[in-house]
């Protein structure tokens, strides 16, 4: 029964969907804290979070009653009208970041050209500087200062040229600035790219560049954001403020959502900007049970802890191949000297699921709810792969 319902659901997908996804040969059906059961009741413990999604686990009940009770209230009315959860939230958020105001949209890419859109309006300049092996998303703009060439090549001409220079390196992002720069777009710590934690110095010498030649400086937080690396914000870690901070992923709990905060002073002006969907009432209810959740669990704390056991374990670990163990709180990085997709495989098929950024490292980025009980599983498995 079940593994005839597996077959129709690929098939259906097959036929149906784009196919543009690489899939792991499984079909999840529920979830709960850091595991997911397959449609066959297979348990899995969750190293990949729907993409740094999940932070507050699988369906954590703080976020279900906040879904539950906003959806029986009013799920959607356009931002033509005032809501109070999108006030609070906002509010919320510019508590937590520092910044002053927040914009809303629906997911990380939407969340970069909304701040391409507002530094290039607030300084009347045209480009962007990005780092070698940042991603940013997939829409014109975002592709644009995203470095993957196999992403941009089919789709040019994008909104820019190419600008991009080695990341931990700020002599030359500030070579790179010229009198069109309009901002330099950074991710604190490299996701996609293979989790590149850079020097301590770095952000704080970016920061200082960007003062010093008058230009903005992004910080695209859509992974590093909501407690993944023990701190709310990544940026936190530094102790320095960028002009416009990007959010999404963890932000609604695993529904979709995105936004900016902004510096004071920096803010886009009626109609320069919409979207239907942001800030959407279902979406805010559901953000502010996750922030929630993330303070009545004490998941920094947690995370920073977890994290670094995590670490510690797998450098102690007789792992085959392993290169470097590299990440901030529960967002961790394997550089392997082998292919990892067999490692993937085998952790899949014995109850772990974990994501390649390459065919050299290994991502892992639990739920932040994950147990040291659950770590010492994972790590296990890891070894016997
Ligand atoms: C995932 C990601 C994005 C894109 O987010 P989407 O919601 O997939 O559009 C942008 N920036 C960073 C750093 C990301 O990790």
């Amino acid at each position: 029964m079940s593994s005839i319902n597996y077959e129709s659901i690929v098939q259906k997908d097959a036929a149906y969907v784009m196919q543009t996804y690489g899939r792991q040969p499984i079909v999840l059906d529920s979830g709960k804290g850091a595991l997911v059961y397959d449609i066959n009741g297979v348990e899995y413990i969750d190293c990949v979070a729907g993409i740094a999604v999940n932070n507050v686990g699988h369906c954590h009940p703080r976020v279900v009653e906040a879904i539950k009770s906003q959806a029986e209230k009013l799920i959607h009315v356009s931002n033509l009208y005032y809501t109070e959860v999108q006030a609070n939230l906002a509010e919320e958020l510019v508590k937590l970041t520092g910044m002053e105001r927040a914009f809303f949209c629906n997911s990380g890419a939407e969340a970069v050209e909304a701040a391409m859109k507002l530094a290039r309006v607030t300084t009347g300049k045209t480009e962007f500087i990005a780092a070698e092996r940042s991603f940013h998303g997939r829409t014109m703009g975002s592709l644009s200062v995203t470095y993957k060439e196999m992403y941009r090549a089919p789709f040019k001409p994008l909104v820019q040229k190419e600008i991009f220079v080695p990341y931990d390196n700020a002599a030359a992002m500030e070579e790179a600035i010229n009198e069109n720069t309009a901002a330099i777009i950074i991710e604190p710590i490299q996701g996609e790219g293979g989790i590149h934690v850079p020097s301590d110095d770095y952000l704080k010498e970016v920061r200082h560049i960007c003062d010093e030649h008058e230009i903005l400086l992004i910080f695209d937080e859509v992974q590093t954001g909501f407690g993944r690396t023990g701190k709310w914000f990544c940026k936190d870690h530094f102790g320095i403020q960028p002009d416009i901070m990007c959010m999404a992923k963890a932000m609604g709990g695993g529904v979709p959502m995105g936004g900016i905060v902004s510096k004071k002073g920096i803010t886009f002006t009626k109609s320069q900007h919409a979207s239907t969907f942001g800030g959407n009432p279902l979406a805010c209810a559901a953000a502010l049970g996750s922030i929630a959740a993330i303070k009545e669990e004490r998941l920094l704390e947690h995370t920073t802890e977890v994290g670094k056991y995590f670490m510690d374990k797998l450098r102690e670990a007789d792992i085959s191949g392993l290169k470097e163990v590299r990440g901030r709180g529960l967002m961790i990085g394997l550089e392997m000297e082998r292919n990892c997709i067999e490692i993937v495989d085998y952790a899949r098929k014995n109850g772990v699921l974990l994501n390649n950024t390459s065919e050299t490292v290994i991502r892992i980025a639990p739920p932040l709810v994950i147990t040291k009980e659950q770590v010492d599983r994972v790590v296990e498995v890891i070894e016997q792969a």
